[in-house]
C-alpha cells in the first residue's frame, strides 16, 4: 500500500517514547487544525513511518528514548531526509536542549525551535505559526483556493476539462474493496489540478450542475462497466445534488446508462446531502422510490453535519448512511466527536442502514470504526482519490496484498 502513488500524508511526525505525551500533543495539534499527525515511540519506529508516508511539513522530536535517542535519530536523518525541518523536545535541562539544537545545526539540518517540556499548546502554536505551518492546514488552504465563476465553469465543461476520480471503499470485516466513489476533479490550465469545493458551489447556484452530474454519471457508470469486464464487481457512488433529483428524465438517464454499460442497477449508489433532501417532501419520496424500485442504492452523504436529517431519515427510503468525515477524524481524540459516531451507527443499526465511514485516515480510524460496527471504511489510509485509469491496477495490486 506504500508506493509513491499512495504513501499517507502527513503534516507532522511526532517522536516519543511517552505515550501519553505522543497523546497529548497529538490532540494540540489536531486543536490547531493540523490534521495528519502521526506518532513514533523511538526513532526506529519514526524512520519506517517516514518511509511509509509523504513528507511531513515538520518533526517533533523527544531527545532522550530508549533503543534509539534522539541524537542518532538526527545523525539519520541528515543522512537522509535533512530537508525536513525539526523541533527538538525535552524535559532535559536547558544546557542540553541548546547542545542539541547545536548538534542538530551541525549536522546542517532545519532546527526549526527547541520546546522544553511539559509542551504547551501556546507554545505550540508559536512554532507552527513561526515555521508557516499555521497558514497551511487543510481547511485554511482550502478556503484561500479561488471560487471559479459561473462562466469560467462552463467554458471548461466546453473545453472538457473536468475529470472523474475514484476513492475506494473497503469492507471492514474482510478488507475487499466493495466499491469506489466517483470524485470531480477540473484540470484547469492555469491552476492545475482544482477539487470540487472550488466550483460546486457555483455551480449548484448557476445550474450548472446538471451537465456536471450528468457528465459524472456516464463516466462513472461507464468506468464500473468496465471494471466488470475486467472481472471486478465493484459499485459505485455518485454524489448528487438536489437540482438532479427534480429532473424528471433523471431516472431514465441511470437506466439506460446501466442497460448500455451492462452495469446492474444495485451497483450504483447515489449520495444524498441534506441539501439534496431539502425540495418538497412528498415529490422527493416519489423519486427516492422510484429509484429505490429500479434497485438503485441510495445513502444519506455527510451525515451528522445537520440535525434536521435525523427526522428525514425514518420516513425516506435510504440504503445506506455515509458519516461525516469531521466525526470519523476527530473521534479518536475527542469524546464528544466519538459519541456523535457512536450514536449515528446504533441509529443505522436501528434503522437496518448500511454504515460507511469517510476520512479513515490511519489505522486507529480504521479499528476504531470497525470496533464501533460500521460496515466499511473509506480515506486516505485506504488510498487517495486516484484518476480512472488507475483503478484497475489498483485494486488488483490491493487485493493481491489481502491474499
Ligand atoms: P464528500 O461527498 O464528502 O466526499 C468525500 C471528500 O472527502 C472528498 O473530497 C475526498 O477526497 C475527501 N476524503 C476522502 N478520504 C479522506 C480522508 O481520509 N481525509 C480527508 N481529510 N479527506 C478525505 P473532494 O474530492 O475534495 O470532494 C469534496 C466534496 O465535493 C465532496 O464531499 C462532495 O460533496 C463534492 N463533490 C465531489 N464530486 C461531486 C460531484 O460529482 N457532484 C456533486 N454534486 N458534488 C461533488
Ligand atoms: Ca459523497
Ligand atoms: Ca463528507
Amino acid at each position: 500500500m506504500a508506493d509513491a502513488g499512495t504513501r499517507r500524508p502527513l503534516d507532522v511526525l511526532v517522536i516519543d517514547d511517552h505515550p501519553f505525551i505522543r497523546v497529548a500533543v497529538e490532540r494540540m495539534l489536531r486543536k490547531l487544525g493540523i490534521r495528519r499527525v502521526v506518532t513514533a515511540e523511538n526513532g526506529l519506529d519514526a524512520r519506517q513511518k517516514l518511509d511509509a508516508s509523504e513528507r511531513p511539513d515538520i518533526i517533533f522530536c523527544d531527545l532522550s528514548m530508549p533503543q534509539e535517542d534522539g541524537l542518532s535519530f538526527l545523525r539519520w536523518l541528515s543522512e537522509h531526509r535533512a530537508d525536513i525541518p525539526i523541533v527538538l523536545v525535552s524535559g532535559e535541562e536547558n544546557e542540553v536542549l541548546q547542545a542539541a539544537q547545536r548538534l542538530g545545526k551541525s549536522h546542517r539540518l532545519d532546527v526549526a525551535a527547541v520546546l522544553p517540556k511539559p509542551v504547551s499548546l501556546e507554545r505550540l502554536r508559536g512554532v507552527l505559526d513561526d515555521v508557516g505551518l499555521l497558514q497551511s492546514t487543510e481547511t485554511s488552504a482550502r478556503s484561500q483556493l479561488p471560487q471559479l465563476s459561473a462562466d469560467e465553469i462552463a467554458h471548461m465543461m466546453v473545453e472538457q476539462c473536468f475529470e472523474v476520480w475514484y476513492q475506494p471503499q473497503i469492507a471492514t470485516s474482510s478488507r475487499q474493496v466493495t466499491g469506489f466513489e466517483a470524485l470531480l476533479r477540473l484540470r484547469h490550465p492555469d491552476l492545475g489540478l482544482v477539487p470540487p469545493v472550488a466550483f460546486i458551489g457555483v455551480a449548484e447556484q448557476n445550474g450548472l450542475i446538471k451537465s456536471l452530474t450528468r457528465f459524472v454519471t456516464s463516466e462513472s457508470i461507464r468506468m464500473c462497466g468496465s471494471w466488470r469486464q475486467a472481472g471486478l464487481d465493484l459499485g459505485v457512488a455518485i454524489n448528487i445534488s438536489a437540482y438532479l433529483l427534480e429532473e424528471l428524465d433523471a431516472l431514465d438517464h441511470l437506466n439506460a446508462l446501466c442497460a448500455e454499460h451492462d452495469v446492474p442497477n444495485h451497483n450504483v449508489t447515489l449520495e444524498l446531502t441534506e441539501s439534496a433532501l431539502t425540495t418538497d417532501g412528498t415529490k422527493l419520496l416519489e423519486i427516492m422510490t422510484r429509484l429505490r424500485m429500479n434497485k438503485f442504492k441510495l445513502s444519506i452523504d455527510d451525515f451528522g453535519t445537520g440535525y434536521s436529517s435525523l427526522e428525514q431519515l425514518k420516513g425516506l427510503p435510504f440504503h445506506e448512511l455515509k458519516l461525516d468525515k469531521g466525526f470519523v477524524l476527530d473521534a479518536v481524540n475527542d469524546t464528544r466527536s466519538r459519541a456523535i459516531l457512536e450514536n449515528s451507527l446504533r441509529l443505522a443499526l436501528d434503522l437496518k442502514l448500511k454504515t460507511v465511514a469517510e476520512g479513515v485516515e490511519t489505522q486507529s480510524h480504521l479499528d476504531l470504526i470497525s470496533e464501533l460496527g460500521c460496515d466499511v471504511a473509506q480515506g486516505f489510509l485506504i488510498a487517495k482519490p486516484m484518476p480512472a485509469a488507475d483503478v484497475a491496477d489498483w485494486t488488483l495490486e490491493y487485493l493481491a496484498g489481502l491474499e
